[in-house]
């Protein structure tokens, strides 16, 4: 029942409110019998030197009864609520206004009675009350004959019995009792506003409490729930918990997708791989059986030309599974690990020498641009080599007869930037972005033994290790540029 934050919150509000209410009943109490007693003493203070100046109480050190009596008499009927004691000089009761046997003490402590006496008294001041044997009571006092030669003292309790019976009758006082009611209506309604207040600041709680359990119940990479707890907020603790929750579940989200994603990739490279072995194998096995079973029947030129086309198919399929193991081995390093500085030019002028013989059977212009200032560079010699490879595999199998391929290498800002561009039959715009995908082949593309679709993805790979991104550009029967660039070392040069 009290699991919830507000009801807690309220209890505790309850609780401070109980004790701090009962703590101020007490203190209303307290203070108003004191305020009372103060000014009752106060408007009382010379009421036993009046009484004393006007009687002679005290005759020749004998107690002068008919006096007494009179004034005994006098005061009960004026004012009802005061007592009268006579005493002499060591306190002792000399006689009392009151009935026998209800005084209970026979001395009274002077030294309330000398602080009431001195100039400086502070009310209200208590003595002793002669009909309890342990009650204090305020009083008036005034002494009896002169400084010389004192007699004794004239010892006024004010609030008498009677007066205690009246005040410790319930509902005595009205102020009292406003007072109290006006402390409650008080209590009562700061726990009303609590309550509210409490209930309103844990609501963005509560929303943020039940998107996280949407959330968790969910398929969880679904839409977000609804950012309730975020509504009409300004930056406090409960904001700032909510907006790191969305941003945690977007991470999530995030994350999922990526992970599904990358599961969807690994599927499709498998059904891709398994396609690719199968083909070159199936064609492979099939030229080899037919050989096998009918060597007999087949003349000596079909047996060479299905030997060849076998070792053909073997070639591509020791290709294919080098390739596959480059870019495994590529996948599992985090950083190249054979870093050195290098001319970019040279290397450029070495593969592209091979590739010559290559360029004038296929009546391919081949054309190379050093810009000489170029200055070295950092990385893998080896793994570089494989890109430029690779793009100039590319730029010649997509390039027709009369076509054209260059290689620029020029210093761009800072850095070395590299271009390879073909007047090959260019390449889609709906398929740029899909070209550096694993396995991915044009259509026309699909049945050329040739083509594996992993050496741009190899091309990516291999320049990401090297902190560096391919670029291309591209146009339908016009041609294909594919660029990169490469951090030069520091303070080095050609
Ligand atoms: P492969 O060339 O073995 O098919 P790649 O990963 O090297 O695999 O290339 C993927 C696809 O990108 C190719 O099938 C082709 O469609 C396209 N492509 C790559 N280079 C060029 C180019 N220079 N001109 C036109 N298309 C290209």
């Amino acid at each position: 029942m009290l699991r919830s934050l507000t009801a807690r919150l309220s209890l505790t509000l309850f609780l401070l409110l109980l004790g701090v209410g009962v703590g101020l009943m007490f203190l209303v109490i307290h203070t108003s019998t004191l305020y009372e007693q103060e000014v009752s003493q106060k408007l009382n203070k010379d009421l036993a030197q009046q009484i004393a100046q006007s009687e002679t109480l005290i005759q020749n050190r004998r107690v002068n009864e008919a006096a007494l009596d009179q004034l005994f008499h006098q005061l009960m009927i004026i004012n009802p609520s005061i007592e009268l004691y006579l005493l002499d000089k060591t306190g002792k009761v000399l006689a009392f206004s009151a009935p026998e046997g209800k005084v209970k003490r026979s001395h009274i402590s002077l030294s309330p009675v000398e602080a009431f006496l001195s100039s400086d008294a502070k009310f209200p001041l208590m003595g002793d009350d002669p009909r309890s044997l342990d009650r204090q009571k305020i009083f008036s006092a005034a002494p009896i004959g002169s400084a010389d030669d004192l007699q004794g003292y004239l010892y006024i309790v004010l609030g008498g019995e009677q007066y205690d019976n009246v005040s410790q009758m319930p509902g005595h006082s009205v102020i009292v009792d406003s007072a109290m009611w006006l402390l409650l209506v008080a209590l009562v309604t700061v726990f009303i506003a609590g309550v509210l207040i409490f209930f309103r600041l844990t609501r963005r709680l509560r929303g943020l409490s039940s998107a996280m359990q949407k959330y968790s119940l969910n398929d969880i990479t679904q839409e977000l729930p609804d950012k309730n707890c975020l509504k009409g907020s300004s930056g406090d603790e409960v904001d700032l918990l909510c907006r790191q929750f969305y941003d945690m579940a977007g991470k999530i989200n995030a994350q999922i997708n990526a992970l599904k994603s990358m599961d969807n990739q690994r599927r499709e490279m498998i059904a891709n791989v398994s396609h690719d072995l199968r083909t070159p194998l199936t064609t492979m096995r099939g030229y080899l059986e037919t050989l096998n079973l009918k060597r007999d029947q087949l003349t000596e030129e079909d047996q060479r030309l299905y030997l060849e086309t076998a070792i053909a198919h073997c070639q591509t399929l020791a290709g294919l599974v080098e390739e596959l193991f480059e870019l495994a081995r590529l996948d599992s390093c985090e950083n190249i690990l054979l870093s050195e500085a290098f001319s970019m030019s040279e290397l450029v002028q070495d593969v592209v020498q091979k590739y010559s013989l290559r360029a004038q059977q296929k009546d391919i212009r081949l054309e190379v641009n050093l810009n000489p200032d170029v200055p070295l560079v950092n990385g893998d010699i080896a793994m570089m080599q494989r890109v430029l490879e690779n793009l100039l595999e590319n730029a010649f199998r997509y390039t027709p007869p009369g076509g054209c391929i260059r290689v620029r290498v020029h210093n761009d800002s800072g850095q070395v930037n590299v271009q390879i561009s073909d007047s090959g039959k260019g390449i889609a715009n709906d398929e740029i972005d899909k070209i550096f995908d694993r396995f991915y082949r044009a259509d026309n593309q699909r049945h050329q033994s040739e083509s594996t679709g992993l050496g741009l993805a190899i091309v990516k790979r291999i320049l990401e290790l090297h902190g560096s991104m391919i670029h291309v550009d591209s146009q339908l029967s016009q041609g294909s540029t594919f660029s990169f660039q490469l951090h030069t070392t520091p303070g080095a040069s050609v």
